[in-house]
């Protein structure tokens, strides 16, 4: 059981509550980091904006809704009794199992009683007297806490476009991120999809085999490798489980993006034609993310990238029977990778249905939505419903909704203008005691990120507990150690073909935003190393005071 919380000041007419930490988020973040405070006997309130918990997988019920990381791999490994009982029923579970799958770990480790849902953070503010974070929240209540924990997720701020007529439009509007509990049913219906990143590759098909006709507006193509997605067998099941305790393993401490796989250990030009592109044709075959570690040169050298690129490229021309559509599919100005990655069941084959059309909006951008239609190139396409696709202010986005004010009255929204600065993606100068789990400066969306989670979670909670048993009560990254972070973090992304394309990564995709790389491509298993050496060294970078101790020694 946790903690009940304490009252400030029994005295105090108007008492506050005051929780050792509050955690904002209830995803698969928030919930494992309240149980690992909770088992260090700590008390939490968790703040959850959406009506129940799981985070991306409450929020994203559009049609064909799965993970990209195999389920076996995509789950929780803290806890040895989860991972041998719980049976994925797919290799990449759909949206609805994953949605249970939180539900169900909410239930088996009691969490709910400190989770408070429909109940969005507002506002965060450090009190330097008290060294203590104020927490405001929407239901107009305002507790406080020694530290505050964002679980707020990478990919949890839907973006809305802005285009013109958009509100005038007199069907329904869906975005991917935000899809109603209640199916959707577009029978009949004309449908209009705006955007080709993950969520429309996932969703296309599944509209597509139900609309009347289907319209599909892209401004970037997308590299997609099919998913090969399969029901899951017992045996299957339980090689997994036997294989555990290596594929963990393997998963924190040795891969790059938190997936167990082979390790190429040869570049794509170190083989010749006919070799490579039978390597290619068997990722293709089997399929998924791990296409992209046939060789180990691929996100660092062009002309061996090209060769991938190229292979995906004449798949996608054997598909997609319209010669014309097939060329707008295939894509052309970003290395293969340095965007997220897609994988997909029959996404390519759609464009060959006879109701499905695919509309360049690169060359002639949507000029207008109109009550009924989507003006572009001088043409009006008719639609009955529109789904927005268009993605994520990623990694900063929910982060920046929330009002955060550090020391001396300045706010982390100022700090960030010109992009994000963290110190290992941890923490950012000038805001004690407040930690981000996967924020900028981390492996986070470059990973598996069950995997990224569950390493945050851990360090932080035995962070705080380092700092209690040492009477320590505040916490903060040093100036010198976040700059120096924030240039390896460049440093490492410029070896790489990543910045080249412009990409939700960089901030790209969000109108005035910054372009910085901001996640670390070092490797989950270099990151997980470092974390580990800074915490070995007393946390190395990071200033701890104890200002308890501190005001005494002054007072006497
Ligand atoms: C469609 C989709 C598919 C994905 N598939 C994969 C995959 O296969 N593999 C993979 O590794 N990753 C995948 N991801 C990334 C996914 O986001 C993470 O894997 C993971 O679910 C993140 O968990 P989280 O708890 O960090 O964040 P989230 O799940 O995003 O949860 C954060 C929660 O914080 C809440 N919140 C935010 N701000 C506030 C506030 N101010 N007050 C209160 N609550 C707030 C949000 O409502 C949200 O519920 C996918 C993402 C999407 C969108």
């Amino acid at each position: 059981m946790s903690a009940l919380p304490s009252v400030s000041d029994k005295n105090h007419a108007a008492a506050t509550e005051t929780y050792d930490v509050v955690v904002v988020g209830a995803g698969f973040a928030g919930m494992y980091m309240l149980h690992r405070l909770r088992g260090r006997g700590m008390s939490v309130r968790v703040y959850e904006q959406g009506g129940d918990v799981g985070g991306t997988w409450y929020w994203n019920r559009y049609p064909g809704a799965r993970c990209d990381v195999e389920s076996m791999q995509y789950s929780y490994s803290f806890s040895e009794e989860l991972q041998q009982e719980w049976n994925w029923s797919e290799r990449y579970a759909p949206q609805p199992e994953i949605l249970k799958y939180a539900n169900h770990v909410a239930d088996r480790f009691d969490l709910r009683s400190d989770i408070q849902l429909n109940t969005r953070v507002d506002r965060a503010a450090f009190d330097e007297n008290a060294n203590s974070w104020s927490v405001t929240t929407s239901d107009g209540k305002t507790v406080t806490a020694k530290y505050v924990v964002l679980a707020t997720g990478c990919l949890s701020n839907a973006r809305m476009p802005d285009i013109k007529g958009l509100a005038s439009f007199k069907g329904k509007v869906y975005h991917t991120g935000h899809w109603p509990h209640e199916p959707v049913d577009f029978t009949g219906l004309r449908v209009g999809v705006i955007g080709t990143g993950s969520s429309a590759i996932q969703s296309v098909p599944m509209i597509a085999a139900q609309a009347n006709q289907l319209t599909v507006f892209q401004r970037t193509p997308n590299f997609s490798i099919p998913a090969r997605n399969a029901t899951l067998t017992d045996e299957e099941r339980a090689a997994f489980r036997t294989k555990y305790p290596e594929i963990r393993r393997f998963a924190r401490e040795e891969s790059r993006n938190g997936i167990y796989t082979e390790m190429p250990d040869r570049g794509a030009l170190d083989d010749g034609d006919n070799e490579r592109r039978a390597k290619y044709d068997a990722r293709w075959s089997r399929g998924g993310l791990t296409f992209m570690s046939v060789y180990n040169n691929l996100a660092l050298d062009k002309a061996a990238n090209d060769t991938a690129a190229d292979f995906v490229r004449e798949k996608i021309a054997e598909i997609v029977r319209d010669p014309q559509t097939a060329k707008l599919l295939q894509p052309n100005n970003h290395p293969i990778g340095s965007k997220r990655i897609c994988i997909d069941t029959d996404y390519f084959a759609t464009f060959n249905r006879p109701n499905v059309t695919l509309v360049d909006i690169r060359s002639n951008p949507i000029e207008e939505i109109l009550p009924g239609a989507i003006r572009t190139g001088g043409k009006d396409y008719e639609v009955d419903a529109l789904v927005l696709a268009t993605g994520f202010d990623a990694m900063t986005g929910s982060v920046a909704k929330i009002d955060i004010v550090g020391r001396q009255g300045h706010t982390l929204n100022q700090k960030w203008a010109e992009g994000p600065k963290t110190y290992l993606g941890l923490m950012s100068a000038g805001f004690p005691n407040l930690f981000i789990i996967t924020g900028p400066g981390s492996p986070s969306v470059l990973s598996n990120m069950i995997v990224s989670i569950e390493q945050h979670v851990e360090w932080i909670a035995d962070c705080i507990g380092y700092m209690r048993d040492r009477g320590l009560d505040t916490m903060e990254a040093d100036k010198n150690a976040e700059d120096e972070w924030v240039g390896h973090v460049n440093e490492v992304a410029n070896t790489t073909l990543f910045p080249q394309a412009n990409s939700w990564y960089m901030g790209a995709n969000i109108p005035g935003k910054p372009q910085i790389f901001m996640p670390y491509i070092g490797g989950v298993g270099v990151y997980r190393q470092i974390c580990n050496d800074v915490a070995a060294k007393g946390y190395e970078g990071f200033t701890m005071t104890a200002a308890a101790l501190v005001r005494a020694a002054v007072a006497s």
